[in-house]
Parts: C-alpha cells; sequence; structure tokens
C-alpha cells in the first residue's frame, strides 16, 4: 500500500502536502477522517463526501488496518445531518464510524478535531500520533481509493462570482483558466483569496497555477476590506500593532490553541513589538500558533495582526534554533472555558463582511479545454520531483513527468496530453506543442 500510495503521488490534501506514504508507516489507535472543512465559503470536502462517500469510507478502513488502528471516525459538523446518516448507514459496513462536530472555527484544525472527537490534548510541538492519532483528509483518502495517479485538485471557486461551485480542476492550470472556465469574468474580479479566508493567501497573478494542495479560489470586489487586510504591508503591520495594542489580551483568550492548555499568548507576542527595536523580543510561546488567524481575522477589537506578530517570532525561533522549554509536555489540560469560547462560523462570516456571499459550492462536472498546464515538480513537503521528460516529449494524461527524489517527496504526472514545451521548476504542457 505504502509503495503504491507514493507511486501515485498521494499528499496531504488539505493543505499540509505532506506525503501520504510516509504517513501511513505510523502506528496508531484511532484514524480520524478530517471533514470538519471549518472556514467560510468552502465546500470540497463535503462535496466529495456526497459524491464518492463509499470510497472515502473503505479508504478509511484500509488505512486504518493499515497502521494498526481500532476505530476509524469521521468527524464532520453537525448541521450536514444528510451526510451524518448516510456515514452511519454505510460506514457499518466497513466499520468507521461519524464524530459530528459543532458548527465554529477552527473545528478542523488538527489538535481541536483530535479533542474534540477523543479528548486527548496533543502536547504542544507535538502530532496526533503522541496521543495515537491519526488524522486523514477526505480527500487524500479518495485519492487512495482511486488508486490513480493525483492529476486533479478537488477546489471551491466561490466568493463574489455569480455562481460558487466546486471543481475537479487539472493540477498545473492557470487560476485564471480556472475562473474563466467556471463563468467568472476576470475584469470584474478585485481580488483572489487562495485557499481559504481564514488561512489563505491573496493571489498574486491569474498566472499561478493549482497543485495538490490549492483547496479554493475565493473572488473578492475591490474595496473589500478582507483582501486589504491581507495586503497590508509588514512594516505597516508592525507599526499600528506596536502603537495600537492596548494589552487587553482577547487574543489570547480566544485562541483555540491557549484554550487547549498550550503556552500561547498573541497578546505577549504583541507586547515584544515594543521592544523589538531594541533588540530581539522573541515570545517563544508563539511557536506553538497554528496561523489560524481567529486572533487578528476576529479576536481583536482593533483589527491588528496578532497572528503576524507570532508568525514572525516562530519564523525567527526556527532561524535561531530556540525551543519553549514546554514543547512535548503531556501534563496540558484545557482551559476551564475551552468549550464555551468557540467562535460560531455565521458570527465568523459577519465580522468578516461575507455575508452578501452566497456559501454554497455544489460540486460541477466542467469540460477542461486547455491550451496549457504548468505543473510544479515541488508540490509537497520534500525534496522536488526530478524532471523525467525533455523538452518536445509527446506525453500522455497520467504519465510521470517528474520522478519521486531520493528523499522524502512524490512523483508527479501529467494532467493532460500534449508536448513538454518547457523544463525548470515547473513542467509545462501545451496542448498542441
Ligand atoms: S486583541 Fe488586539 S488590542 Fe487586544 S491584546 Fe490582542 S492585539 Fe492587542
Ligand atoms: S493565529 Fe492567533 S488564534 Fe490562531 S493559534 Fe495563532 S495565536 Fe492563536
Amino acid at each position: 500500500m505504502l509503495e503504491r500510495v507514493r507511486a501515485i503521488g498521494v499528499v496531504g490534501a488539505g493543505g499540509a502536502g505532506f506525503p501520504t506514504y510516509r504517513k501511513l508507516e505510523a502506528r496508531a489507535e484511532t484514524v480520524i477522517v478530517n471533514a470538519a472543512e471549518c472556514e467560510p465559503l468552502l465546500h470540497k470536502d463535503k462535496e466529495i463526501l456526497r459524491h464518492n462517500l463509499d470510497p472515502v469510507l473503505s479508504a478509511a478502513a484500509r488505512v486504518a488496518r493499515q497502521v494498526g488502528a481500532e476505530r476509524a471516525i469521521v468527524a464532520i459538523k453537525e448541521k450536514y445531518e444528510d451526510l451524518i446518516d448516510r456515514i452511519r448507514v454505510h460506514g457499518e459496513q466497513y466499520g468507521v464510524e461519524v464524530h459530528p462536530l459543532g458548527d465554529y472555527y477552527p473545528a478542523g484544525d488538527e489538535f481541536v478535531t483530535v479533542y474534540e472527537v477523543t479528548g486527548r490534548v496533543i502536547p504542544p510541538g507535538g502530532l496526533p500520533l503522541d496521543v495515537g492519532c491519526l488524522v486523514v483528509n477526505v480527500e487524500t483518502l479518495l485519492n487512495i481509493e482511486l488508486d490513480h495517479p493525483v492529476t486533479h485538485k478537488f477546489l471551491t471557486v466561490g466568493g463574489d462570482v455569480p455562481q460558487p461551485v466546486t471543481v475537479r480542476a487539472p493540477i498545473g492550470a492557470a487560476y485564471g483558466d480556472v475562473l474563466r472556465t467556471v463563468g467568472v469574468d476576470l475584469d470584474a474580479v478585485g481580488h483572489v483569496l487562495v485557499g481559504g479566508v481564514m488561512m489563505g493567501s491573496l493571489m498574486r497573478s491569474f498566472d499561478e497555477v493549482v497543485t495538490r494542495m490549492t483547496g479554493a479560489l475565493l473572488c473578492f470586489p475591490e474595496g473589500h476590506s478582507l483582501p486589504r487586510r491581507y495586503a497590508t504591508d509588514a512594516r505597516a503591520r508592525d507599526l499600528i500593532g506596536k502603537s495600537a495594542c492596548d494589552q487587553c489580551s482577547f487574543c489570547t483568550e480566544l485562541c483555540p490553541r491557549y484554550l487547549l492548555g498550550h503556552p500561547i499568548e498573541p497578546h505577549m507576542a504583541m507586547r515584544g513589538l515594543e521592544f523589538n527595536m531594541v533588540g530581539d523580543a522573541l515570545v517563544l510561546g508563539s511557536q506553538f500558533c497554528c496561523e489560524c488567524n481567529l486572533c487578528s481575522l476576529y479576536a481583536c477589537p482593533e483589527d491588528l495582526f496578532p497572528k503576524d506578530a507570532c508568525a514572525d517570532n516562530k519564523r525567527t525561533m526556527r532561524v535561531k534554533g530556540l525551543e519553549h522549554p514546554s514543547r512535548g509536555r503531556t501534563d496540558v489540560r484545557p482551559h476551564s472555558m475551552q468549550e464555551y469560547r468557540h467562535v460560531p462560523v455565521a458570527s465568523l462570516i459577519k465580522k468578516l463582511g461575507l455575508s452578501g456571499f452566497r456559501n454554497v459550492g455544489e460540486l460541477v462536472d466542467v469540460d477542461w479545454r486547455l491550451e496549457q498546464v504548468r505543473i510544479p515538480l515541488q508540490q509537497h513537503v520534500g525534496q522536488p520531483a526530478v524532471p523525467a521528460v525533455r523538452e518536445g516529449d509527446r506525453v500522455t494524461v497520467d504519465q510521470e513527468i517528474g520522478a519521486a527524489p531520493e528523499g522524502l517527496g512524490v512523483p508527479v504526472h501529467a494532467s493532460m496530453d500534449g508536448v513538454v514545451a518547457h523544463v525548470g521548476d515547473h513542467v509545462v504542457i501545451r496542448r498542441n506543442g
């Protein structure tokens, strides 16, 4: 199974991109299928389950056998009652259970999901495996079960578009081509957030391409406050934070990792900004930040950027090889208010100014008539794939165009027929050469 999962190029499709074959070498007691999809406007996981429930459940059972787990549990929002009923019925034959989650953010953060499903707290800086759990995304399981080279990616196109949809897009397709194909007028698009409104990033160009980690393209009109916040320059962010943070500590009080008992306090990272002019003011607990952005985009009454203060601390600590002394501690306990401080997705939608967008994304079939794809050789954690084709070669869909590297990594496959026009850090395939 591991060899096959590597050969077809399966990586964490929830956005992490960690090669799945390596993850499945572990031993675990419980496999958790992460179907929480807690960010507003995202719909791909639920759509995958609606259309491919049996393959996903079958893969969950196979993965559980592979890692020696006694239980496999689908964690999904309680509001999807239709799916929960179907998982209960179909899950019986595969030995897969279901665990309903509240409709809050970030229910899909794996530390939070593991706590909700098992009552176990992953140690600060640890992994689900530290408490006997292996967390796998829905699409990753589907890719395992299809047993076919991973050449396409499910993603939601939503936000300020005529009709939000979920599609299965060829890897290497330009964002502009994807948006045009589903009926979006590019001239009417102000900005695009790639991946999600909370943990995504601002698209720089319509020429950027879909990879195995792309989960959404969310369009915004010019002038919307959310993309403007993402576009704020780092220096301006720090200066505003330094002068305006009043240390109210709301950011900390709502931080999901703080509420799990981890020693992270984003308001302290903000306080550190006061001292950065006279030397490093690293706040070590920042290394336990999952960058969920709840502190910046929801908790802070002054619209400051505590998440970025934590992320900057984390980066510096990594470079300096510093670690918080509590890393790996197994005696952390959740805050007494943990279960009462969940942020409802409905409140998040209002706060982010998303109420005017339709929060739907039905899976639709699309006739992709692309002239070109530009497939990155690095779409995963680890080493890039090694080019296996040369300019001028004719290739067919599913063909390996990048071989698995020596170390951690997976191969890369063509997502359409055509002629190789360029080989560099991407392989460009043109339909007509
Ligand atoms: S919530 Fe905002 S103002 Fe309050 S401590 Fe955090 S960053 Fe400062
Ligand atoms: S982004 Fe903010 S709320 Fe989220 S884990 Fe980091 S510090 Fe906590």
